[in-house]
């Protein structure tokens, strides 16, 4: 359970560091490498998440003092969404690993998907983005390339291209299950990501997740990793805080039960984010 394989054969850890709201700066380099040392060995970051910079800093002081080597870090990012379509996809990819101070990455993925509310060619939009992405994956750039955010309707014209997508990453946490996209992504052998598997926060108060997470003396946060887990999903959790860095990534000891997984499963929608792929206009 601590790794997967993608479909096109790469191997990734099966729980990765978040690190959304984390900006460049000192601070971002130091919970990066926190991560680093407690073992995390996936990182997940954006071109707009404004930390490339910092996020490279870590893996390199991180690779210098001997806590890991590039060839065991998976590291994702993401190409923003001004710069889709194929030559500005091509100058952001660039631009990423210029800052992140790599010279490959492990996952490219396209961050939201161009929509029919803002585009009349959106299809098109996210086919040249991922032309792109393959020239890149094809020159050794990209070791997988996905896409987050993305639609059984957003990724069907992706699958018919000459590589698949490896990855979708979308939100998922108890509360907001995505259950038709992780469907169709599972059937189609496309591993989900979970961003903001904690809600970023919001779920952690529930009564019911906290009276399910004190039967195996867990956390609510480490109840929501485990769950993504148990579900072939693949959480990214993300603190800045030290002591539940460590916290969010000791979930390989215990296992949550069926009845209990069920009673999750089938809680009412809470705690989304609000953010439909076919309805945000940035
Ligand atoms: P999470 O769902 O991981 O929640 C993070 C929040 O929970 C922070 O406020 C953190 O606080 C707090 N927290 C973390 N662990 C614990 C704990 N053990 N106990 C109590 N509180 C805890 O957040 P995100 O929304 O950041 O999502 C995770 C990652 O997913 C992002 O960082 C990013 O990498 C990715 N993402 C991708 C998106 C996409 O469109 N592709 C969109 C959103 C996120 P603190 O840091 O202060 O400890």
């Amino acid at each position: 359970m601590k790794e997967v394989t993608l479909n096109n054969g790469i191997v990734m850890p099966a729980v990765g560091y978040g690190t959304w709201q984390n900006r460049n700066g000192e601070g971002a380099v130091e919970s990066v490498k926190e991560a680093l040392k407690a073992g995390y060995t996936h990182i997940d970051t954006a071109a707009c998440y404004h930390n490339e910079e910092s996020v490279g800093e870590a893996i390199r002081q991180a690779i210098d003092e001997g806590i890991i080597t590039r060839e065991n870090l998976f590291l994702t990012t993401k190409v923003w969404n001004p710069d889709r379509g194929y030559e500005s996809t091509l100058k952001a990819f660039n631009a990423s690993i210029t800052r992140l101070g790599v010279d490959y990455v492990d996952l490219y993925l396209i961050h939201w998907p161009a929509n029919a509310k803002q585009f009349d060619n959106w299809e098109q939009i996210n086919l040249d983005t991922w032309k792109a992405m393959t020239e890149l994956y094809k020159a050794g750039k990209i070791r997988a390339i996905g896409v987050s955010n993305f639609k059984p309707h957003h990724l069907k014209a992706l699958m018919e291209t000459e590589v698949k997508p490896a990855v979708n990453q979308i939100e998922y946490h108890p509360g907001n299950l995505q259950e038709d996209i992780v469907t169709f992504c599972q059937d189609n052998d496309i591993l989900v990501e979970a961003w903001s598997p904690l809600g970023t926060g919001r779920v952690l108060g529930d009564e019911r997740l906290q009276a399910i997470a004190a039967r195996y003396n867990k956390s609510v946060a480490q109840l929501c990793v485990r769950f993504a887990l148990q579900n072939g999903v693949v959480p990214l959790p993300k603190s800045v805080t030290p002591s539940r860095i460590v916290e969010n990534l000791n979930v390989f000891d215990f296992e949550i039960a069926e009845d209990d997984m069920a009673d999750i499963r089938n809680m009412a929608p809470f705690g989304g984010s609000g953010l439909d792929a076919d309805e945000v206009d940035f």
